[in-house]
C-alpha cells in the first residue's frame, strides 16, 4: 500500500547523484511567461527535505526541498522587479516571485549569523540536473504546524528513513555543530 502523502515530487521521483564537476545552472520561477530566472555559479550544498512552515514547497508536498550555495554565486538575471521578500522581519529575506509565489531565493542579511554569506535555494527549480542531492531531512515535527495529523508521523518518517533522508526535528548534527561553533568563536571574540 502507498503512503497517503507525498513527501516532496522531485524526492519521490527518485534521489539522483551529484554530477562530477557540476558548477551551477539557472533557476526558473513557475510562472508562464516573464520568468524570474536566477543563475548560480556553483554547486550547491546541504541539500535537504525541510518541515519547517516558511520554506516554500510546490503544491501538495509535505517538506520543501532546499539547499544552500555561496551567495557570491547566485544572480538574479531576469525580471528582478518581480521579486518581493516575503517577510521582511524573517532572519532568512525570502525572495518571492509576486507573480507566481515561488521562492527564488533567501538570504541572510544579518553578517552576525552563522549562516551569513549562504543563499537557500531550491535546485527543483532548475532545467539542468546534477546537483546535490537531498541528504537528510530537517524540522521534520514543524509539518503538523501546516496540518499534518500527528498521528501521520511514525509512518513519515519510516518513509523519510526508506528514502536514506534520516528526519531530524531541527537541522542535521553537522549543521547543529556548525551553529554551536559558530557562537562559541563569538563568545570568544566579545
Ligand atoms: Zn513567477
Ligand atoms: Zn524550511
Amino acid at each position: 500500500m502507498g503512503n497517503a502523502f507525498t513527501i516532496h515530487p522531485s524526492i519521490e521521483a527518485g534521489i539522483k547523484p551529484a554530477a562530477p564537476g557540476f558548477a551551477g545552472g539557472k533557476l526558473y520561477c513557475k510562472c508562464p511567461t516573464d520568468k524570474v530566472e536566477v543563475t548560480i555559479s556553483a554547486q550547491t550544498a546541504h541539500n535537504h527535505a525541510c518541515g519547517c512552515s516558511k520554506c516554500w514547497k510546490p503544491a501538495g508536498a509535505l517538506f520543501s526541498q532546499v539547499a544552500v550555495v555561496s551567495r557570491d554565486a547566485l544572480k538574479v538575471t531576469a525580471h528582478p522587479e518581480k521579486l518581493k521578500v516575503v517577510d521582511p522581519s524573517a532572519v532568512i529575506q525570502r525572495h518571492a516571485c509576486s507573480g507566481c509565489g515561488v521562492h527564488m531565493y533567501g538570504r541572510i542579511e544579518n553578517k552576525a549569523h552563522p549562516f551569513y554569506g549562504l543563499d537557500f535555494v531550491h535546485t527543483e527549480l532548475s532545467d539542468g540536473s546534477g546537483w546535490s542531492p537531498p541528504e537528510f531531512a530537517a524540522f521534520v515535527s514543524s509539518i503538523i504546524e501546516t496540518g499534518t495529523d500527528p498521528a501521520q508521523m511514525g509512518a513519515v518518517r519510516a518513509r523519510l528513513k526508506q528514502l536514506r533522508l534520516e528526519p531530524y526535528d531541527c537541522l542535521s548534527p553537522a549543521l547543529m555543530d556548525a551553529i554551536s561553533t559558530h557562537v562559541a568563536k563569538s563568545r570568544k571574540a566579545a
